[in-house]
Formats: C-alpha cells, sequence, structure tokens
C-alpha cells in the first residue's frame, strides 16, 4: 500500500492465448483449459453468490463497495473448478479466504511493501532475476490461472519484464547462454503454466539448447487451480526434458487436493525427474497441525513429495495472513513428530539479499 491508503498497482495480464488461436474460431477450438479459464470468476459479489455467502458474513464493516475496492488493484480470479471445491455457505472456507479480496488488504502496514523480497534489486536484465548462485530466474509471463491475496508478486510490475512483442524472452536467454555458471533456470512468472503449450514449448527448447544449463525447474500452481492444463500437450511439451525437469507445484490445503488435481499431478509425475510442492503458512487456512500433516499426506498420494513450507513474505495487502516466528516452529516440530522424514516440508522464509532460503529450524 502506498502511504495515501491507495493500493499499489498491480499490471495483470490475462493468460496468454496459444498463438494458434489467432485463427477463426471455426477452425481451431480452444483447449478445455483456455475455456475454463475464460469463465473463471473475476467478481467478489458473484463468488459470494454461488458460495451463499454475503459481504457481511466475510467480516465485519465488509460491503459490496468495500470488496471491490479491495479487488481494485489486484483483482480476484479464481476458475470455477477450483470454486466447486469450496464448501457452500462456509465464510471461512480455506480456499475461499485464499482468493477473495477483503477490506483489510488496503491498511498499510508497517514492514510490509510492495517488493518484499527485493527482487528489483537481483534483475539481471530484462525478464531474468538472478539471485542465487547457479541458478537463474526467468519471468515467462505474468498471467495465473489463479490469484493469491498472498502473492508475493502481487504488485510485482511485469510490464517491465515480459515482453508481448516478439522475439520475447531474448534478453534473458541470451544472459543465460553466456554465463556458464547458470546450471539451472528457473520458470517463474506468473505462472508458466499459463502459456500456451506451443510458446511453452518453444522457450523449452530454446533453454534445453544452452548446453551448460542442467537442469530446468518449472515454478506452477496452475494443476492444482486448474487441473484441465495438464493436458496430453502439455506432457509431450515437457517430455523430451523429462530427466533434466523439476516441477514444483504450489498447494496450501488438502481440500485444493480433489481426484481431477491428483489425477492431473500425477500425469505431471510421469513427466519430471521431481515433483515437489511448496506451500505458504497462512493464518486461519494451514495454520494447524492436522491440516498441514493431511496435505503432506495427500501430495504423498498424487506423487508428490512436500517440499517447503513458506513463512509469508511481507508483501502489502497481506499481513493478516501472517504467522509468527516461534508459533511456525512448534507447528513445525509436531508436524515432525508425527509424519516420516520424507514427508516433512522444510521450513523456511526467503530475505531479501540472501544466498539462499533461510531455514527456520
Ligand atoms: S499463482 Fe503464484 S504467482 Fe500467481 S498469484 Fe498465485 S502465488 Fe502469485
Amino acid at each position: 500500500m502506498k502511504a495515501g491508503g491507495e493500493p499499489i498497482g498491480r499490471r495483470i495480464i490475462a493468460a496468454e492465448p496459444d498463438p494458434r488461436h489467432t485463427a477463426p474460431v471455426a477452425e481451431l477450438k480452444q483447449p478445455g483449459w483456455q475455456q475454463e479459464l475464460a469463465r473463471a470468476v473475476r467478481d467478489p459479489l458473484e463468488l459470494l453468490a454461488l458460495l451463499g455467502l454475503t459481504p457481511a458474513q466475510i467480516g465485519s464493516g465488509e460491503t459490496d463497495a468495500s470488496l471491490r475496492a479491495a479487488a481494485s488493484g489486484f483483482p480476484l480470479l479464481v476458475p470455477r473448478s477450483y470454486v466447486a471445491r469450496m464448501r457452500h455457505g462456509d465464510p471461512r472456507d480455506p480456499l475461499l479466504q485464499q482468493v477473495l479480496p477483503i477490506g483489510v488488504e488496503r491498511l498499510p502496514v508497517p514492514g510490509y511493501g510492495a517488493d518484499p523480497l527485493g527482487e528489483l534489486e537481483a534483475r539481471a536484465t530484462t525478464g531474468l532475476l538472478h539471485k542465487y548462485q547457479g541458478r537463474a530466474l526467468l519471468i515467462s509471463t505474468g498471467a495465473c490461472a489463479v490469484h493469491c491475496r498472498y502473492c508475493f508478486r502481487r504488485h510485482y510490475d511485469y510490464a517491465a519484464d515480459v515482453d508481448e512483442g516478439s522475439p520475447r524472452w531474448t534478453a534473458a536467454l541470451d544472459h543465460i547462454a553466456a554465463d556458464a555458471s547458470i546450471e539451472e533456470v528457473i520458470l517463474s512468472g506468473g505462472d508458466p503454466l499459463s502459456l500456451g503449450n506451443t510458446r511453452l514449448a518453444q522457450l523449452l527448447a530454446r533453454i534445453g539448447s544452452i548446453s551448460h544449463v542442467r537442469r530446468i525447474r518449472i515454478h506452477t500452481r496452475t494443476p492444482v487451480v486448474l487441473p484441465e492444463r495438464v493436458d496430453a500437450g502439455l506432457l509431450s511439451a515437457l517430455k523430451p526434458y523429462r530427466e533434466r525437469l523439476a516441477i514444483v507445484v504450489h498447494a496450501n490445503h488438502p481440500a485444493e487436493l480433489d481426484d481431477a488435481t491428483r489425477a492431473a499431478l500425477r500425469e505431471l509425475a510421469t513427466q519430471c525427474s521431481a515433483l515437489l510442492n511448496q506451500s505458504v503458512l497462512l493464518a486461519g487456512i494451514n495454520d494447524d497441525v492436522d491440516t498441514l500433516a493431511a496435505l503432506s499426506g495427500s501430495l504423498f498420494g498424487a506423487g508428490v513429495l512436500p517440499y517447503y513450507l513458506h513463512q509469508l513474505d511481507a508483501v502489502a495487502g497481506a499481513a493478516h495472513f501472517a504467522v509468527d516466528d516461534e508459533r511456525a516452529r512448534t507447528l513445525h516440530s509436531s508436524l515432525a513428530a508425527c509424519l516420516p522424514g520424507y514427508l516433512l516440508p522444510r521450513l523456511v522464509r526467503e530475505l531479501p539479499g540472501a544466498s539462499g532460503k533461510t531455514p527456520l529450524v
């Protein structure tokens, strides 16, 4: 938030259409996931109506106007299949809370800002962050399939990094090709799986042709919120890189993993060497041992290993999700007591300028 209480602007870019979709509609039908995304819920009042809720049930002082004002800087976006996993009539539903804009987001909180991880300082060139030794992070797109209210990049200026013209990603790829110390390229955004299969395949091919890049990592929340995205075209786009590909999905709550999502994750697991999950510890959503243990168990059942449990990044608009470090450590230690080691995510925080994630335990 700015000092005056106005939300900091974030450039929202709609999920990118596959280039084939410039052809007449009669000739080419959109893939199912793009059709699903086109009909995603974008209005907070529509979302509440679908769940049989009113603004007053969300919190005292919430009104039609307060919800819409909260959505003005960082709009609501949620696929209908994700809404279908929410409990009807429950204003505290853990999935609803992750996506519903609320009035408190507009209140300035000391210590919470637009660039909590100092990413502007880490920008090596257009579309490329070089924070960690041997790894570079490519901002592949500004689009996502969902807008998470706690997102640390909710104010990120994607306009400066996402080149809508052609050729795209050129500066970032040239930088990677010129620096032989970069062994791993991390595709981030936004969400890389917002790219159509053709564009994603083009990007992977260009990265894959750089001989010193030994690993490619994709960070994505899309398979969790929009499992239709894991289609045959995506699986074949990933297949040539399977042996050097890690995919990190992002699930925060076991209720996110319905049958369709688990099936999609199992398919995804066939096309990469490691399928991992990172969660954010979120007050009122997953800050209890039973929920976190159930999440780890469900992930394992879907072929995914828990990787990180992140402390919230101090991004403006998300302070109400914070869990203090002492409580986070207590939760993690209780989790360690009831889970085998391979199902225990590492509790970490990311600090601006640090050479890697900082363990809290
Ligand atoms: S999907 Fe990821 S990048 Fe997109 S809004 Fe959610 S947390 Fe942020």
